[in-house]
């Protein structure tokens, strides 16, 4: 039942009124189009459907990032 905490994707996140945004890891399988969603870093972020740039320009969360590589590396 909880190994979908085991899963997680990558979105992009637009940063609010900005321009710019980050790309961070969320548990679960994909996006199911829920308005907002808490990241692996902990953050409650609004989710919106990313447009290709997006993935090319937005950077990697580096909380999220460092946070999956402990889970899979750090036992
Ligand atoms: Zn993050």
């Amino acid at each position: 039942m909880h190994d979908e905490v085991q899963r997680h994707f990558w979105l992009p996140v637009a940063d609010p009124g900005g321009r710019g945004g980050t790309r961070h890891a969320f548990p679960g399988r994909r996006w199911e189009g829920e308005r907002t969603r808490e990241a692996i870093c902990g953050e409650q972020l609004p989710l919106a459907n990313p447009s290709e740039m997006d993935w090319i320009c937005h950077p990697t969360c580096t909380t999220c990032w460092n946070t999956l590589r402990n889970k899979q590396f750090g036992r």
